[in-house]
């Protein structure tokens, strides 16, 4: 009989938010009438900018015609959009990612759970807790080690540099689930721990459009070594709405290398364009044409007016949760709020009670990982009005 993975035991029952739907479908079932407000999605509910929008049509439009066709697109994505990103995510900001250390993707969950095809399992995996689940999850599936590293209002949710060894670290920032920042020195830390001893860091920056502080690092890249040491990874789902049209992009630094392993190395580039190559056939060309209209000069104008609204919307969540006596923290640089349980009460009871009492669904802490717990993540990916009267539930409860 043919075998499974093996690792796959090693996964978390059931994922999150599978977790979350199945107790909110009973709770519906049982309260048919109850009008639940939904504040735990990490899905965006603003429409696509105006911009991107019309880019799309464009590009629907020059496919129906055989001198404007196009079909499968280049390997690493088309270069117009890779330009257009190393100019205004990077050189703008004075950081040198060039067209060629950028991968245009279908968005960064399959890149950030698909990076492992290229490393060995042999090494010590560091991941931030709590965390997304990809990492965590996608690393189990192969077979690697894993070593979290806490992130708690002590070490300013930054995690602290590890006195041992970890081959590959996984920083995600401006964080989900708990909407920490990292200031430039502790990044600085986190990429000279790298480079004295060989690390690997996975930089996730999804939530960087978030960023409103100007002393806080949109890219990995802003750290002197940090391209000899570090992949980032980056997407148009929080930045500009794509979590239904999907596309994102990666970059592995030209002169980033590993051991190969026979006493060489080996640059990750050029194995990460061959996994792709194998494994992936590229984002749409409709999709890239979206994402190149949100470097235009109206498209920054709207996915910034878009972006400032969740970001209100968080400042109220925010002062609603502080109001509260909950303690929070994020929602400043980030779309994504963390505060604490009431009463000392778990994660999953506080959830439930606040959807069996207040009809609201926030997301339990302890999901994200073992220092999730007694906490909740709230996010601001709603509709204001309805915030609005979730964060008055909330109070009438506690
Ligand atoms: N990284 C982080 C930290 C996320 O929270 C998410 C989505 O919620 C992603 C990556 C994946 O986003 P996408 O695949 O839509 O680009």
């Amino acid at each position: 009989m043919i075998k499974s993975n093996q690792n796959f035991s090693r996964l978390p029952e059931r994922y999150l938010f599978l977790d979350i739907a199945k107790r909110v479908a009973a709770f519906s079932k049982a309260n048919p009438e109850a009008d639940i407000i939904r504040m735990g999605i990490g899905d965006v509910t603003r429409p696509l900018a105006p911009a991107v929008i019309k880019a799309m049509h464009e590009a629907v439009d020059d496919c129906a015609a055989q001198s404007t066709f196009h079909g499968y697109g280049p390997e690493r994505g088309y270069l117009w959009l890779r330009e257009a990103i190393s100019k205004y995510d990077y050189a703008e900001r004075g950081v040198n990612v060039q067209p060629d250390d950028i991968f245009v993707n279908d968005g960064a969950k399959s890149d950030t759970g698909n990076i492992g095809d290229i490393l060995s399992t042999d090494g010590l995996v560091g991941i931030t807790d709590p965390v997304y689940p990809v990492y965590v999850d996608t690393n189990l599936m192969r077979g690697s080690v894993i070593r979290y590293i806490t992130c708690n209002e002590e070490n300013g949710y930054s995690g602290d540099i590890p006195d041992a060894k970890i081959d590959v670290i996984y920083l995600c920032y401006p964080n989900n689930p708990t909407g920490a920042v990292i200031t430039r020195a502790k990044l600085k830390q986190w990429v000279d721990y790298a480079l004295a001893n060989g690390s690997l860091i996975m930089y996730d920056s999804a939530y960087e459009a978030f960023i409103r502080d100007p002393e806080i690092p949109h890219s990995i890249y802003e750290i002197e070594g940090a391209r000899k040491c570090a992949i980032e990874f980056r997407s148009f789902s929080k930045t500009a709405g794509f979590t239904g049209i999907r596309c994102g992009y990666t970059v592995v630094p030209q002169e980033l290398t590993v051991s190969d392993g026979r006493g060489g190395t080996v640059r990750l580039n050029e194995m990460w364009e061959r996994r792709q190559s194998c494994k992936f056939n590229g984002a749409s060309y409709i999709s890239q044409r979206g994402a190149l209209a949100i470097y235009t000069e109206e498209g920054r104008a709207q996915i910034r007016e878009t972006i400032d609204y969740y970001l209100e919307t968080a400042r109220i969540i925010r002062k609603s949760m502080e109001e509260a006596g909950l303690e929070p923290q994020g929602g400043e640089n980030a779309p994504y709020i963390w505060a604490k349980t009431p009463k000392g009460m778990t994660s999953w009871q506080f959830f439930d009670e606040l959807l069996n009492k207040a009809a609201v669904v926030v997301t339990p802490g302890s999901g994200f990982g073992p220092a999730g717990e007694g906490y909740f993540r709230i996010t601001s990916f709603a509709d204001r009005d309805r915030t609005i009267e979730a964060m008055q539930r909330i109070k009438n409860i506690l």
